[in-house]
């Protein structure tokens, strides 16, 4: 009686896929699917030009990501600074004209006595 053996398969080594790193839940073969490494960088500056994170806490969550990923979201949370700096500026600006204008419209409306 011939041994039946299953024929061995050869050791291939499988990529387990990975959740991408950006939080968008698909598939990757790395870190990242494709062009989500840029993905989530915009997406922390936007977190942190909405004070959702610090820089610090947007660096942190890239603490996985290679140097030159961490470099480029560096240059761009300090690009994003400035214009967000000019920006913040004007719209302090407006707030503060606005803020003016509703405390003269209040104190018409105040009947004191
Ligand atoms: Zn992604």
């Amino acid at each position: 009686m011939a041994k039946t053996t299953a024929p061995a398969k050869p050791a291939k080594k499988t990529v387990e896929p990975t959740p991408c790193f950006c939080g968008c839940g698909k598939d990757s073969k790395g870190l990242f699917a494709p062009g989500h490494d840029a993905k989530m960088c915009s997406e922390l500056v936007k977190a942190v030009a909405a004070k959702k994170l610090t820089k610090a806490q947007a660096l942190a969550k890239a603490g996985k990501a290679s140097d030159a990923l961490k470099n480029k979201l560096t240059t761009m949370l300090a690009n994003a600074d400035k214009r967000f700096k000019e920006k913040g500026d004007r719209a302090v600006a407006r707030a503060q004209a606005k803020a003016a204008r509703a405390a003269a419209r209040s104190g018409d409306e105040k009947v004191s006595g």
